[in-house]
């Protein structure tokens, strides 16, 4: 490779600095004829983490990496997984430093720029195609079985995109989507693995340093340097006027100083990920969070995600998102989420609930999880639950935060009915659980394994119309 210019940066942040702002531009500029950018970066460890992404001269977003990779590369036809391949513009670029955790002795770094002519080696490397937007099709309605946050090597994860969708298909999913953090070149790669049975879903975690979301369906970058509550306020109406749905992911999740979601006062989010990775205290509480909201009128759709990172291996679809569409698409996909027909499960073969409603006591069913029935004060209502592969577990059916219904489980296909005669706007929602025993880590808890969106109830003349969410 031709090295047509280098550049050695070194600096300083500090605590101050990241005080004021969480991020930090280090620019240079690309000659004409240039066709790769090498970069490379190291900074002083200890307590410090720092985070690097690329924007080009036109000032786009070039790519993300978060703290994962201390090399990179971007050229014309290929690009390290998480920066996007293309057009190596002449002016000015910029390197972007997150300044993740800082401490108080400051943090020192030392960046490494190399760009090489347009004959770099890699440029011979083939050209990724975007992908289309087609996707197979199936003739039925039926549940969907997916996990909705999944990283790749395109971020933090281990595994390729290739090896995921093997694992994928491997153990029974359907879709999957693929959430690296703050990036979207692992969307450049959803096209060619799709079929009557399988679909990979474009998406983003936006990763910040107040909480993380997921936004699926995106196509284009969605910019993650938000601090404020106005920022995530934006964000979320950002994300809606792309058509595109904004779950806040692991709300509660104390374990890492950026993971539990800081701004509760937002509004016209339309998920929130109650379960995250396998079952624990901190799903509880967010279970808790989202109960709490439903209480209020809200209408807010669970979703599960595993954050699978591709070396913790049974963790992928634990749990699994079930889906009720009548197409593998990502729209219709998006639109089944949107519309709350979704349950979760702790495995893609795990305990399954299907609630059903039937409102005009014709006996038959008209509404599953996330519909509205739509009744008059004193209507009688019923709702069904049929609860597959949960064999001596407890049923629980909840409205405004109360078990209204409790049962033992005692075979693997088993119905429940519950009748009721409705007064107020509510909802019924259901799980199955497991106590944990005294002994357990988690005694105080009892361990979900199956819960679905609620029924909701609307009741007409009431005199609090029911507010939009
Ligand atoms: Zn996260
Ligand atoms: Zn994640």
């Amino acid at each position: 490779m031709r090295i047509l210019k280098e550049y050695i940066f070194e600096g300083r942040v500090s605590k101050e600095d990241k005080n004021s702002s969480d991020y930090k531009y280090v620019l240079f500029k690309v000659p004409k004829k240039a066709g790769i950018l090498q970069i490379s970066y190291n900074y002083s460890k200890g307590d410090n983490v720092l985070d690097i992404g690329v924007f080009d001269s036109k000032g786009s977003f070039r790519g993300w990496s978060g703290s994962n990779k201390s090399e990179l590369f971007i050229s014309e036809n290929a690009a390290t997984p998480g920066y996007l391949h293309g057009k190596i513009y002449s002016g000015s670029w910029k390197i972007i430093l997150g300044l993740y955790k800082i401490s108080q002795e400051g943090c020192r770094y030392t960046i490494k720029v190399r760009i090489g002519g347009i004959n770099g080696e890699l440029q011979k490397r083939k050209i990724i195609r975007p992908f289309k937007q087609e996707y197979a099709e199936t003739p039925k309605k039926r549940w969907f079985k997916g996990d909705l946050h999944v990283h790749t090597n395109h971020s933090d994860g281990a595994k390729s995109i290739r090896d995921l969708v093997n694992e994928a298909m491997t153990i029974g999913l359907n879709f999957v989507a693929l959430t690296d953090h703050n990036t979207i070149s692992q969307n450049l790669h959803v096209e060619g693995y799709e079929s009557s049975d399988f679909l990979l879903i474009p998406a983003e975690e936006v990763t910040t340093y107040y909480g993380h979301a997921n936004v699926w369906g995106n196509r284009k970058w969605i910019d993650f340097r938000r601090r404020s509550m106005e920022d995530f306020q934006e964000l979320i109406d950002e994300v809606h006027s792309q058509g595109l749905l904004f779950s806040i992911n692991h709300p509660e999740d104390m374990d890492f100083p950026d993971g539990y979601w800081r701004f509760r006062e937002v509004s016209r989010f339309d998920c929130i990920e109650v379960w995250h990775g396998p079952w624990s205290i901190y799903d509880y509480r967010s279970l808790i969070w989202w109960d709490s909201l439903l209480q209020k009128g809200k209408k807010i759709v669970a979703v599960g995600g595993s954050d699978f990172h591709g070396t913790d291996l049974p963790r992928l679809g634990n749990p699994t998102t079930w889906v009720y569409s009548d197409m593998l698409s990502v729209n219709n996909i998006l639109n089944a989420i949107r519309r709350g027909h979704v349950f979760i499960s702790r495995y893609v073969n795990g305990p399954q609930i299907y609630l059903y409603a039937d409102a005009d006591g014709d006996g038959r069913v008209d509404s599953i999880c996330g519909d509205e029935v739509h009744l008059s004060r004193g209507d009688k209502l019923t709702i069904y639950a049929e609860v597959k592969k949960a064999k001596d577990l407890e049923f629980k059916l909840i409205s405004r935060g109360e078990a209204v219904k409790i049962e033992k489980v005692n075979s693997s296909y088993y119905r429940v009915a519950y009748r009721t005669q409705v007064e107020n706007d509510g909802y019924f929602r259901a799980e199955v659980i497991r106590h944990n025993s005294q002994e357990s880590d988690n005694a105080e808890i009892s361990e979900v394994l199956a819960l679905t969106n609620p029924i909701y109830v609307r009741v007409k003349n009431q005199k609090n119309e029911r507010k939009k969410k």
